[in-house]
């Protein structure tokens, strides 16, 4: 089970130039892996990503996802599974500004249809876990940055996801809270959430078990090392 891309590719068509910028990928991530994807400005992170977190299909090639094919489901087939298996988290937070921490966390569960009560006690639960229990009535601009990502990670988890994907959720941060979010990863990771971010900061990888390094479309390096969270 986990992610098993086969020979993925994607392309785009520039003018009468056709740009790969996915060249044939193949990669297995397990559950509950920690993985960082490293890689200059222009390598295919953000492609890898929108295909690995069902944002987007691949031209060609196989995606296993908990050994379902995804490379060709429908926009709706892919909705679906995106708000069943992953949570996504972003460098720029994306909370509703006139919204409460506590009604951010909760909002993804109006789309699941499920009561208020239920909504507002699954959120303060979370808000609790992520170390905000006191916050929850505080609007994103009452929050330093540490606090508004751990909000949207509270937010991502909110459908129970095997998956967390974070795209660059550091880059908005002081070093300190950095290693706060690090930390939080470190702690999903260690209860069986799989963990996959992009970062282009060698120290925020370093708290990832398994860097992938990207570069032109291709991976041209995969190691498993010590990380270094605690
Ligand atoms: P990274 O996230 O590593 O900066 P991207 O995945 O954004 O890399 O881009 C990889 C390559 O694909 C780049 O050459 C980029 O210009 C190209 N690309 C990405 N998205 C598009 C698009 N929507 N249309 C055309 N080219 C694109
Ligand atoms: P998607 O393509 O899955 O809708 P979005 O970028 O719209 O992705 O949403 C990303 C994150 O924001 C998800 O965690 C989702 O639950 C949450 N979200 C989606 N819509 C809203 C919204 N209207 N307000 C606040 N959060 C939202």
């Amino acid at each position: 089970m986990g992610i098993r891309l086969e020979a993925i590719t994607k392309e785009y068509t520039v003018g009468d130039e056709l740009v790969a910028a996915l060249a044939g990928v193949s990669l297995a991530i397990e559950t509950g892996e920690f993985v960082a994807i490293m890689g200059p400005s222009g390598s295919g992170k953000s492609t890898m990503m929108n295909i690995l977190g069902c944002l987007d299909r691949p031209t060609s090639g196989s995606y296993l996802l908990d050994g379902q094919e995804v490379a060709h489901l429908t926009d709706d087939q892919l909705a679906y599974i995106r708000n069943r298996s992953i949570g996504f988290v972003f460098q720029n937070f994306n909370l509703l500004s006139r919204t409460t921490a506590w009604e951010n966390v909760a909002l993804p569960l109006v789309y699941a249809k499920i009561g208020e009560k239920e909504r507002l006690e699954q959120a303060a639960a979370l808000l609790e876990s992520v170390g905000l229990g006191t916050r929850k009535q505080h609007l994103p601009n009452e929050l330093s940055g540490g606090q508004r990502q751990r909000v949207a990670i509270a937010r991502a988890l909110i459908n129970n996801p095997s998956i967390i994907m974070a795209d660059e959720p550091t880059g908005n941060l002081d070093s300190r809270s950095s290693i706060e979010i690090m930390k939080l990863f470190g702690t999903l990771h260690r209860q069986g959430k799989t963990i996959i971010l992009v970062t282009h900061e060698p120290d925020i990888a370093a708290y990832a078990k398994r860097i992938i390094t990207v570069r032109d479309g291709l991976i041209i390096s995969d190691e498993v090392k010590e990380s270094n969270y605690v």
